[in-house]
């Protein structure tokens, strides 16, 4: 056999051994992408999300870019044009942060290969005993190094192309440039040349997790806080279904049409102790096949203030179990309900043109009891008769004298969010009755367990109750 031949073989079984996905560079495709641009031939398994995230652009601009109408319909061995950045000389020295905060997806092998260094240098920086621990909101400190080379079971096979450095490619392949170095020895790391085969190590268990795992495209999470809410919004690849489970809680997904979009309300119990909380999510595909994915997320302090009651034998009466609990079960029976059709939108609106006096939150202890009870809504000083509004449509659900919470008004509206109205003096609405935002909904009172005109509001997330003025500052997805 020609020697040539026997070398081209032999590299094409070494391929065959070592690797799972091969990038191909244009010289050696034949084909002439424009400038600024790189032809990528999809190979098994991959998808335009981890398509897009090894050329560090978007699953938009390469659907934009190659007339793709459905990106989970790409065939292998498809020719993409995909952007190359231009090498600068300046790329050989990127900068390394000294902390970087933990987010979604990010796993040890990520960082040590993002950062150009290894897991256990940052695991032993950051005394991570067990890296299932780690969790989202996490601090690590880095420090750039090399130590502890890892052996190769897979990885890429990549062929250098005019103008790149390593570092380059290490960014590529989202991959640490010192263990490229160290397993490939190039007699002069600043001097590659074009065409030189380079062995990309990948970790097996762990390289999937550089991006997201299939059916996983896109997962976002605002902070997780005591007495707040926390709005979860993932994009999966093809039509999926989701089950999510926050704090030991089953949570309601709403998905759109083609299932790929969905979306989560947590309410986070303002008496959950600040802690570190698991975050379940089980896909399910078309064809049946089920995921289980799981992150660790942070609840943080939400830095409620204390206060103390002292009440009278006779108003200590007035929390007796006999008369509260009947009317607690009425309310929570009403706001445990979950509506698929959503009212809401954008910032919902004040309830009260007037100060809030008590905010949500505030821990209570009665005659030097347990702090173990909390002001459940957010209070406005509103004069008697003073308009209450809809702060957001939906359908009101309950209008009607309570003893402990006099005349009271509940609006749903929709996805399990509820928005409650206590002590009024007049109900202007009817339960059943559709109301749109601002309108008169009833008037301030001090009906029922009140020291005082002042308008009580209340909002439930899914029968949690949480801040109702963040959703005036924030909208939710
Ligand atoms: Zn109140």
């Amino acid at each position: 056999m020609r020697p040539d031949l026997v070398r081209a073989l032999r590299l094409l079984l070494l391929c065959a051994v070592l690797s799972s996905a091969t990038l191909v560079r244009a010289q050696d495709s034949g084909d002439k992408p424009p400038t600024g641009m790189t032809i990528h031939v999809v190979q098994r398994g991959e998808t335009l999300f981890r398509i897009a995230q090894r050329y560090g652009t978007t699953v938009e601009d390469l659907a934009r870019l190659n007339g793709i109408r459905n990106p989970a319909m790409l065939s292998v061995g498809q020719r993409l044009l995909v952007p190359s950045a231009p090498v600068q000389a300046e790329d050989a020295a990127i900068g390394i942060p000294t902390s970087y905060t933990l987010q979604i997806g990010d796993t040890l092998f990520k960082l040590a290969a993002t950062f150009g260094t290894t897991e256990a240098a940052i695991a032993r920086r950051n005394r991570i005993t067990n890296p299932r621990q780690m969790y989202i909101g996490q601090r690590i400190e880095l420090q750039e190094g090399s130590e502890g080379v890892r052996s190769i079971k897979t990885g890429w096979i990549h062929r250098v192309a005019r103008g790149e450095t390593l570092y380059h490619i290490a960014a590529r392949y989202s991959a640490s440039a010192s263990l490229i170095q160290s397993v490939n020895r190039p007699r002069r790391p600043d001097l590659l040349y074009i065409g030189q085969p380079l062995v990309i190590p990948a970790d097996e268990n762990s390289f999937p997790l550089t991006d997201l795992p299939a059916p996983l495209a896109r997962f976002e999470m605002t902070p997780a806080e005591q007495g707040r809410t926390s709005a979860l919004r993932i994009v999966t690849l093809q039509p999926t279904q989701l089950e999510i489970t926050f704090m030991g809680r089953p949570v309601t997904v709403f998905s759109d049409e083609a299932r790929v979009t969905h979306v989560a309300l947590l309410g986070i119990d303002a008496l959950a102790k600040p802690s570190i909380y698991p975050l379940r999510v089980v896909s399910t595909a078309q064809d049946g096949v089920q995921r289980t994915f799981e992150w660790r997320v942070q609840v943080a302090d939400g830095g409620y203030r204390s206060e103390t009651i002292t009440l009278t034998a006779e108003q200590m009466d007035l929390l007796n179990p006999a008369i509260t609990q009947p009317e607690e079960q009425r309310v929570r029976q009403v706001v445990s309900a979950i509506t698929p059709r959503r009212h809401f939108g954008g910032l919902m609106g004040l309830p009260c043109a007037a100060p809030v006096t008590s905010p949500f939150g505030t821990r209570r202890s009665y005659n030097g009891g347990a702090l173990n009870t909390i002001h459940a809504g957010a209070d406005f000083a509103a004069l008697p008769g003073a308009a209450v509004y809809a702060p957001a449509a939906g359908v009101v659900v309950l209008a009607e004298p309570l003893i402990v919470r006099g005349n009271a008004v509940i609006i749903d509206h929709g996805w399990g969010i509820f928005t409650g109205y206590w002590h009024l003096e007049s109900l202007n609405v009817r339960a059943g009755a559709l109301v749109q935002a601002g309108d008169v909904i009833g008037a301030v009172g001090s009906s029922g367990r009140s020291t005082g005109p002042h308008l009580h509001w209340e909002l439930f997330v899914q029968g949690v109750q949480v801040d109702p003025l963040q959703w005036t500052k924030q909208s939710f997805p």
